[in-house]
């Protein structure tokens, strides 16, 4: 709210209450939206890390102008149409090791909740019904409109009404609360004071808000791009209603761009996770390209990030293989020192601002001064366990290293066979075959990799 940095202090001593605006169950989510869920994970982790307790609430929002504009085009119910992407952005959380929320209301599971709220701001008199029988929000009666996103509504002239969820900052409006049902939202309605319709969208993140976390709460988020005019929204609404403060803190991450282009379906860089897992990465590449740059920071996304990330990890995988290796008896204090120094670091990145470069480096940092120890043969047993056992520590945050990853999973004879007649194949230029085989394998959920002399396989996660 203030742009500058502040000590995070919560309302209850240990404990962390926050709000995630979440997806809009009308298509896979994209890189972009995962961006903005990856930020949220590191923010979660790393309080839980520094020892609060997290109530993390995301919301689904499973009806708003798109959800219902797309349900009819594919000719299902609203309900049908969501649960599919509901399901598929669940699998994906799991993908990208993304830690579940405590909460992830549903927002067609709140609409009393919603309708309680607009009779509280209609009662107060924040709100009206307008000609089109649809309920406004009246931001001339909320003399804060405007402090989150920096604009001052007085300088727009005189101030028109917007039914659309969506608008931009110099079309500033009295925006809808209750939509009165029209011919476009089809059989998506219900009963209210106003007459059957449908929430607006920014009531429900308010609503679900208020119901799971309070009128009061420490932390919201989410993408930059829902500061206007979704989270003022918000803020006009709860505050006009509850007479408090709605949120102490806010955080928004920057945009994601992709190979340097603003991510578009037009220019063809649109990517879905699932498509990335597609190209061949694993959700923990994915996942490490995902977290490079800081969140309030533009972060772009390209394919040569991920096969660096591959490299990275298996670089980390290498050192824990060596580190498994150690058979000496020593003692620990160097391996003491490099772990401490380390863990000072990130603990120092993370807890400014999540400092992720900061964090980043103490990880590097580590991994350069352990495979020093371990060239020079002056690593003890002792001391590499506690090596070992920082990567475990740093990991509950960062959800990349598998520092204890089991054994691989046997692969399958038939699969093996596969990937050998690709290879052959490949050798003799037979390019047909080769990529037959390479789709045969995707599509039993493998993914085949030139390595050095030889090929290896790897299951998709
Ligand atoms: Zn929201």
């Amino acid at each position: 709210m203030d742009r500058k940095l502040e000590e995070f202090k919560p309302i209850r001593p240990g404990e962390v209450r926050m709000y995630t605006c979440g997806p809009t169950v009308y298509n896979f989510a994209h890189i972009g939206n995962f961006r903005a869920y990856m930020f949220e994970d590191l923010l979660r982790r790393t309080l839980k890390y520094f020892g609060y307790k997290v109530t993390q609430v995301m919301n689904l929002t499973d009806v708003d102008d798109k959800t219902i504009r797309d349900s009819r085009a594919a000719e299902m119910s609203l309900d049908d149409f969501t649960a599919q992407y509901k399901k598929s952005f669940f699998e994906d959380l799991k993908t990208l090791n993304i830690e579940e929320a405590e909460v992830y209301p549903a927002a067609t599971d709140h609409i009393n909740e919603m309708i309680a709220l607009i009779e509280i701001l209609v009662d107060k008199g924040y709100a009206y019904q307008a000609e089109d029988n649809c309920v406004y929000f009246s931001i001339a009666k909320f003399p804060g409109y405007g402090k989150l996103a920096k604009i001052d509504p007085e300088n727009q002239g005189s101030v028109s009404r917007i039914k659309n969820d969506e608008y931009a900052k110099d079309s500033v409006a009295d925006f809808a609360l209750w939509k009165a049902r029209d011919e476009n939202d089809g059989d998506v309605h219900w009963e209210s004071p106003w007459g059957e319709g449908r929430p607006g969208w920014h009531i429900e993140c308010s609503a679900m808000a208020m119901r799971y976390l309070g009128k009061t709460f420490d932390i919201h988020t989410g993408g930059i791009d829902n500061m206007f005019p979704h989270h003022e929204d918000e803020i006009a609404q709860s505050e006009a209603a509850n007479g408090c403060t709605y949120v102490n803190y806010w955080l928004h991450c920057a945009h994601l761009t992709v190979e340097g282009d603003k991510m578009s379906k037009t220019a063809g860089n649109f990517y879905t996770l699932r498509e990335c897992s597609g190209k061949g990465y694993a959700g923990r590449e994915l996942r490490w390209v995902l977290l490079g740059a800081h969140y309030r920071k533009k972060l772009n996304f390209t394919f040569g990030a991920c096969a660096q990330a591959r490299v990275a990890l298996s670089k980390f995988s290498e050192l824990f293989a060596r580190l498994k290796a150690v058979n000496i008896d020593g003692d620990i204090s160097e391996a003491q020192e490099i772990v401490n120094k380390a863990k000072n670091a990130f603990e120092n990145g993370l807890a400014d601002d999540l400092n992720i470069s900061e964090a980043l480096s103490a990880v590097f940092g580590l991994q350069h001064d352990a495979n020093k120890l371990l060239d020079g043969n002056s690593l003890s047993k002792a001391g590499a366990e506690i090596i070992l056992e920082q990567y475990r520590e740093f990991d509950e945050v960062f959800a990349v290293f598998e520092v204890d990853a089991g054994q691989e999973e046997a692969i399958p004879a038939e699969i093996t066979e596969m990937a050998r007649k690709r290879y052959t194949a490949r050798a003799a230029k037979d390019f047909v075959t080769a990529d037959a085989m390479r789709d045969q394998l995707k599509e039993s959920g493998w993914i085949v990799e030139d390595s050095a002399g030889g090929f290896r396989v790897k299951k998709i996660n």
